[in-house]
């Protein structure tokens, strides 16, 4: 069983394409490219350059990182950085309140604390997403509901959520998968109709927008994660906003240990749980010079891809993912299309994205089936659950959670490209359909190899 959803593939991948600056000088394959034989069968790749390295860095890291050295102030109890990030995000998202935390997980893993999440508890999820939307509910033993996909935009079905909900349902927790946006709309709709607050997992979807307002201000809070691979990105690191001061209060005191504020001997926090959860100043420098281009960046991510998308559709057999009406910005975390092998002689996917990569474009088949991958199903023998909810609730657990759409586009359908690419430029995009069209003219004779 391929199951991918750790991040180690996409890492591997992303190093590939770095390490390809080394290799000689860049050099653009000729627009006969398509006629050609394919790399993978021994001919010229469509694309020996590299696509634009990750992370991109310079004098405001060097300045930030330094001054925070030399200021001997290097944690958030110490210094100013933080909170000056913390605003700054704020008002670019147009949110009232922004915390940084340790990690978009401890993004999630806070706010889900600070709604006091436990045992008995069920949180619904999409189960097209990364492993970590899944585990902050089971570390609170609370248990994950999946919701199936929308085959056409990769986005949670947010016509199967209200069929998920039951009297323990404590929490909606859709997510804007590759920083598109799932549709709000409909998720609102629910959420208020039936009194059941919504956390956005926005952990790909910075600055990603939804009829012109900023994704992770529509439900009670947002979590954003700063990974290494994260559009913006401090190696490790994330944040919770929120427009409720109260909400975004507690979810202070629970990432600072139950306390309320700077480093006091007693201080007391709200709520009766917490952990540490603090980002450093140092991440705090980095997040703020990052910040300085992440506009810019994200503008041409947009450009790229409407680019893309546009040469894609005119290839048969690939279908780039559907935004919803309602979507003003994707933050294209990642490049989603179907792949249909019956226009490509019926060449199976794992083949195509061997061929694409042989071409010089990094791809992935993205995440796998979470709710049937063995991690998640173990959940039903795990001893802690099975005295909190007993062997027949862990058994109709297991029936919940089949997700037939969602089995066809992890399996058969989805590929994936990552948003360094997008930084690149039009030649880039043009090489990317190009390299494509090559394999599907050459799709007989690679299926045979
Ligand atoms: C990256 C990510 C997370 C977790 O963020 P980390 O910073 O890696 O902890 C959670 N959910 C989704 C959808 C993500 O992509």
């Amino acid at each position: 069983m391929q199951s991918n959803f750790n991040r180690r593939k996409f890492i591997n991948t992303l190093s590939m394409a770095g390490a390809g600056l080394a290799i000689g000088a860049p050099h653009i394959a000729s627009a006969r490219a398509g006629n050609a034989k394919p790399a993978l069968l021994g001919g010229t790749k469509t694309f020996p350059p590299a696509f634009p390295g990750w992370p991109v860095y310079g004098q405001p890291e060097e300045k930030g990182l330094m001054d925070v050295l030399k200021s001997k102030k290097w944690g958030r109890l110490d210094g100013n950085v933080m909170p000056a990030f913390e605003s700054a995000y704020a008002k670019q998202l147009g949110a009232k309140h922004c915390l940084g935390v340790s990690s978009g997980t401890s993004a999630l893993y806070t706010m889900l604390g600070a709604l006091d999440i436990g045992p008995g508890d069920e949180v619904i999820i999409p189960v097209y997403t990364f492993i970590a939307t899944y585990n902050v509910v089971v570390l609170n033993y609370a248990l994950p509901v999946f919701v199936d996909t929308d085959i056409e935009s990769f986005q949670v079905d947010a016509g199967k959520i209200e069929a998920a909900i039951t009297a323990q349902t404590k929490i909606i927790m859709p997510v804007h998968i590759g920083g598109s946006p799932a549709n709000i709309d409909m998720i609102m709709e629910i959420a208020d109709r039936k009194k059941i607050p919504v956390i956005e997992d926005a952990c790909q979807a910075h600055l990603a927008e939804w009829r012109g307002k900023k994704v992770g201000t529509y439900g009670l809070a947002g979590g954003f994660s700063f990974q290494s691979s994260k559009n913006l990105n401090c190696a490790e690191g994330g944040a919770i906003v929120t427009n409720d001061a109260s909400f975004a209060k507690t979810c202070y005191s629970f990432h600072n240990q139950g306390q309320g504020g700077q480093r006091a001997a007693y201080n007391p926090g709200v709520g009766t749980r917490g952990t540490n959860m603090r980002l450093t100043e140092f991440q705090g420098s980095i997040l703020l010079a990052q910040m300085t281009r992440l506009v810019e960046q994200s503008k041409r991510r947009t450009e790229n891809a409407d680019y893309l998308s546009k040469l894609l559709n005119d290839i048969p057999g690939i279908t780039p993912a559907k935004l919803y009406e309602g979507t003003t910005a994707s933050a294209y975390h990642l490049y989603m299309f179907r792949y249909n092998k019956e226009h490509f002689a019926g060449l199976s996917r794992a083949k195509f994205l061997e061929a694409l990569s042989a071409e010089g474009i990094p791809c992935s088949g993205g995440y796998g089936m979470i709710n049937k991958d063995s991690y998640v199903t173990g959940l039903a023998k795990n001893k802690h659950y099975l005295k909190i909810y007993g062997e027949k609730t862990m058994q109709e657990w297991l029936a919940r959670n089949q997700c037939p759409q969602n089995d066809i586009l992890s399996t058969e359908q989805a590929i994936w490209f990552f948003q360094n690419m997008l930084l690149g430029s039009k030649t880039d995009m043009d090489q990317i359909a190009a390299a494509i069209r090559k394999i599907q003219k050459n799709a007989a004779a690679l299926g045979k190899g």
